[in-house]
């Protein structure tokens, strides 16, 4: 897949992450003190948005304006530079009333339909680092209180020098196909009538290809034959590089497995596009927000 065509919300950030200006604290400081560094607050996980008329955005505030909204303490992340070479950070402030008056905090996956993906695409790694930093205070080789370097981008262990790196962690998520049908999961807990992709973590010594047999195998009793690779997404919540496959499987004789699914569900081709356009009398699919969206319209557009 060539860069420009991954259609995934979360991708394609328009910042260059410039990692090597992240160990370099002069440039930082004096960085975040232009009048035009820009800066986006997040509380409990959450950015600042701000609605004017309507339409719905980061509330993003001067680099200079970090004193007055956290203490020097806080974590700081910088996210890179812009096509203009204006440099964008976001910090995580442990009190939200200092904002209160000019915009809200909200929900990054409540939000996400809402944003364009050029401002999911900078918010989301935000997201995903602080809520590392929040879980991740304390080295886990030496239990010392690990210090925040690299801009945001590592824990360091002043006792046992250990570098900690964010968590990521990969998950499969696959649309099994047999000929002309493809077949949709179902959880209790969702609500009526939506159908999703299934979709697994991927565990250490497995292949990704690997990992979608066995969670197709495991989840819906079916054999995949061939595995053909769509995109993968970055997904926040709170850390997580989802996969995305289309599998053919040997037959449609599914056998769900309802510990962790209530149901599973064929569906025609046609039907698949009904999905797409919200259009199916009885089922939906997740918003083209989510990669199961996509991969689902992939699917339906080549019959
Ligand atoms: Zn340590």
């Amino acid at each position: 897949m060539l860069l420009p065509h991954n259609p995934n919300a979360f991708t394609r950030s328009p910042l260059d992450r410039a990692g090597h200006h992240r160990g370099d604290r002069a440039w930082l400081e004096a960085t975040l003190d232009l009048p035009e560094t820009r800066l986006i607050p997040f509380f409990q996980h959450r950015p600042f948005v701000i609605e004017d008329h309507g339409v719905l955005g980061p509330g993003w505030l001067h680099g200079l304006s970090r004193g007055r909204i956290a203490p020097p303490d806080a974590p700081l992340l910088f996210l890179g530079l812009d096509a203009q070479k204006v440099a964008h950070f976001a910090i995580d402030i442990p009190d939200a009333a200092p904002l209160g008056e000019v915009g809200r905090f909200e929900d990054l996956r409540a939000l996400g339909p809402r944003l364009s993906r050029e401002d999911l695409s900078i918010l989301g790694p935000a997201k995903s680092i602080f809520e590392w930093h929040a879980k991740n205070g304390y080295c886990a080789n030496c239990a010392t209180p690990t210090l925040i370097v690299e801009a945001g981008w590592r824990r360091d262990c002043p006792t046992c020098k250990t570098e900690h790196y964010p968590r990521l962690d990969p998950v499969c998520i696959m649309v099994p196909t047999f000929g002309e049908k493809v077949l949709l999961g179902r959880q209790k807990a969702w609500p009526r009538g939506m159908h999703s992709a299934l979709a697994g973590f991927i565990e250490p010594g497995e292949a990704i290809e690997e990992a979608v047999a066995r969670e197709t195998l495991e989840e819906a009793g079916l054999i995949v034959r061939e595995v053909r690779m769509h995109s993968t997404q970055p997904w926040p919540f709170p850390h997580s590089l989802m996969i995305g496959v289309l599998c053919e499987v040997e037959n449609d004789q599914e056998k769900i497995d309802t510990t962790e699914l209530e149901s599973g569900r064929w569906f025609t081709r046609e039907e698949a596009q009904l999905l797409i356009a919200g259009k199916h009398p009885d089922a939906w699919a997740p918003p083209p927000f989510a990669i199961a969206h996509q991969l689902l319209k992939t699917w339906a557009e080549e019959g």
